[in-house]
């Protein structure tokens, strides 16, 4: 095992979606790929918009799609140690007590921007004398507290977008703590990333200005700084994605059929030079992986696109990676799977097969004839072909009209997988009643 770990960290505050899916298969599949390990951190310093309904949900769709991990963490378990982080990085000057309300901030926000200047906070908590803090906290104001940034440029060489470059000076010092006192995401996060080992972090581009400070966190804590992976965000119809667009959520998806290796494989390859194809296991698709081959651009994600290309995935999908799920075995599925838009459906066809049925009779002489004419079993190969020119000797029926009234009486559908398919499972039997209009 090598030394490389890496975290998926959500905050429990919504149910997946396919954005945070997206980073979760990519932490999984480079700790695959490297031979590393993968940490579930959760980040619920956010008490009040934590739920542990959404931490089941998040732990069940890891599980559904096979993205174990190998450790877990929680935030909320660790304030103890951030407290300790945070008392040495005071006393170091690093991290500093502020007092503005966010009414004053706001103001100086927009004093800023009417200049024409980036809204950056000045510091100006830095230049309080003690009185000024005695008759804030006799006011009643409790203070918020931000992270000091050194002047200077901050760089990190990106998986996905390269050498990246941030001049500290354009940057804002990032408030860390509340003024009720609870943490924001930014430094507990990185003295976790630190205390746990973790080697690389691959998450959206939206954390990107995060990551400018995040480094100097890292090496204000004495680390080495992670090797960082931004992916681009993924776009939907109604532009950027977000946790509150319930219909991409990836429970929804799962309802609706989509195999969870449809959206490993999907989400590992959307916006890559790759073309996207079916991979029925994790570790295949794991040494497929490599980060330079996703461009810069964000990539669009059809909800549409993906339930194609399920449909071709379940097409394709090898019986032995769902013979847990479905009843039949595998010359029945062989029989119905080029037909279904999903595994579920497979259910329906078995009944069909296996279960009583009324018919639907549509041309009764044709579908009689029909019955006389079929073969006794054992059956082979020809068997459906010869059976079908017999009928048609005796009738004079061809094409639809043929076969039209026997796939219903059949099936009582009018559509489905080939009934030279179907024929073998539903048996002489079953089919002679059927053909003749009786349940059976
Ligand atoms: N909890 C953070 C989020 O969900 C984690 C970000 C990160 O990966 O560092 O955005």
């Amino acid at each position: 095992m090598s030394d490389v770990k890496v975290r998926f960290a959500p905050s429990p505050t919504g149910f997946m979606h396919i954005g945070n899916t997206r980073t979760a298969v990519f932490n999984w599949l480079l700790a695959r790929k490297l031979g590393g390990k993968f940490l579930l951190r959760i980040d619920d310093t956010d008490v009040l918009r934590s739920k542990k309904e959404y931490e089941d949900a998040i732990r069940d769709i890891l599980g559904w799609l096979g993205l174990k991990w190998d450790e877990e963490a929680r935030q909320s378990a660790r304030v103890a140690r951030y407290d300790e982080v945070v008392a040495k990085l005071k006393a170091e000057g690093r991290i500093y007590a502020c007092y503005e309300t966010a009414e004053e901030l706001e103001v100086m926000r927009k004093r800023l921007m009417a200049q024409g200047k980036p809204p950056i906070y000045d510091r100006g908590a830095l230049k309080l004398t003690a009185e000024d803090v005695a008759r804030y906290q006799q006011e009643g104001r409790r203070p918020h507290y931000r992270f000091k940034l050194i002047a200077g440029k901050i760089e990190w060489d990106d998986m996905v977008r390269g050498k990246t470059c941030y001049d500290a000076a354009n940057l804002a010092d990032p408030v860390i703590i509340r003024e009720d006192g609870s943490y924001l995401y930014h430094l507990p996060s990185v003295i976790d990333d630190f205390d746990f080992g973790i080697t690389h972090i691959i998450r959206g581009e939206d954390h990107v200005t995060n990551t400018a400070a995040q480094v100097q966190m890292f090496e204000a804590l004495g680390g080495k700084v992670p090797v960082f992976a931004h992916l681009p965000l993924l776009t939907g119809k109604e532009g950027k994605l977000s946790k509150r667009l319930g219909s991409l959520g990836v429970r929804e998806l799962r309802a609706e059929g989509i195999e969870a290796m449809a959206i490993c494989s999907f989400l590992a390859k959307l916006g890559t030079s790759e073309a996207i194809e079916p991979f029925y296991d994790l570790e295949a698709l794991a040494a497929t992986l490599d980060l330079a081959k996703l461009g810069r651009a964000q990539p669009k994600f059809d909800e549409e696109e993906l339930k194609i290309f399920n449909r071709h995935f379940v097409r394709h999908m090898p019986y032995d990676k769902l013979k847990d799920r479905v009843r039949g075995g595998a010359e029945f599925w062989a029989a119905v799977r080029g037909n279904l838009d999903s595994v579920a459906e497979a259910d329906k066809w078995y009944d069909i097969c296996f279960a009583p049925l009324e018919p639907l009779i549509e041309d009764a002489a044709l579908t009689m004839a029909a019955a006389e004419e079929l073969p006794p079993e054992p059956w082979n190969e020809e068997t459906y072909a010869l059976w079908m020119n017999a009928v048609k000797a005796k009738t004079g029926k061809k094409g639809k009209e043929l076969f039209h009234p026997i796939r219903k009486a059949l099936t009582a559908l009018e559509n489905g997988p080939e009934l030279k398919n179907l024929l073998p499972l539903i048996g002489f039997e079953r089919a002679q009643k059927r053909l003749r209009g009786q349940r059976a």
